[in-house]
């Protein structure tokens, strides 16, 4: 479904991602693992369209979308939940939602709500409450919910459990899991290496914006070299 080909990208002269291919799959979640630094958060904003892309093709179903303006992408099916969250904090989390929605028909606003809703309980008790004050956990799932106002078809999540409490980061897992379930192709950044491993079908790792590991979740578990050189477990 999105097909990512020798992607390098950037901030004027430097380059922060050098030649990385992904290629995800409706229904199947693929992990962005790597230290600090190492180009997993401009990898997602490149393919969104929020930084530049230097070289490399990103074709979603077939279709060339490496120079789309980020809203064409996001019409396209392309959502993003970004590093830091950005949410509106001034709008309440209702308004969010619905400046997540305004890509979709206006008479289809509630129907949506209602789904990320159902995801995230705790967001409709939070509606009219404004999105700066709510708690890191429920500015996550609102941050998700936002991006999946655009009903996407893939969707790009960074740093999904950083700073929050393990209760709130299995309530985000399992949102995951539904949004899987439900046909989405999914790409995870993440530096809780044990519950990527877990979730992911494919993972792969950067170092210095180059891919140094590519393959599925599974095999990369069973690698004890990698697990200890890149992934911080023993
Ligand atoms: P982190 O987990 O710390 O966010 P990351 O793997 O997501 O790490 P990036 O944030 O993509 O890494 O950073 C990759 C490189 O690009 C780093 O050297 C970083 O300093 C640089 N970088 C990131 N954002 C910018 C920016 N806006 N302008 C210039 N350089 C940047």
């Amino acid at each position: 479904m999105l097909e990512v080909k020798n992607l390098s990208c950037g901030y004027g002269a430097f380059e922060a991602v050098h030649g990385i291919s992904l290629s995800l799959q409706p229904g199947t979640i693929t992990g962005l693992l790597g230290a600090n630094g190492a180009g997993k958060s401009s990898t997602l904003m490149c393919l969104a369209g929020h930084v530049t892309l230097n070289s490399g093709q990103i074709l979603f179903n077939q279709e060339d979308i490496s120079r789309l303006p980020p809203y064409e992408r996001v019409r396209k099916g392309l959502a993003i939940s970004p590093e830091g969250r950005r949410l509106f904090k001034d709008l309440s989390v209702e308004d969010n939602l619905r400046v997540g929605g305004l890509t979709q028909p206006k008479d289809k606003f509630t129907k949506d709500r209602d789904y990320v809703l159902s995801l995230f309980p705790r967001l409709g008790e939070r509606l009219h409450s404004l999105a700066g004050n709510l708690s890191g956990g429920e500015q996550q799932m609102l941050a998700i919910g936002r991006a999946l106002m655009a009903q996407p078809k893939v969707i790009l999540i960074d740093e999904l459990s950083l700073g929050l409490m393990p209760k709130v980061i299995d309530l985000c897992y399992q949102a995951l899991e539904a949004l899987k379930n439900k046909g989405l192709a999914i790409l995870l950044v993440e530096q809780n290496t044990d519950r990527v491993l877990n979730i992911a079908d494919d993972i792969c790792v950067l170092e210095s914006g180059r891919t140094v590991w590519q393959g599925t979740a599974k095999a990369a578990a069973q690698d004890p070299d990698l697990v200890s050189a890149y992934l911080g477990m023993h």
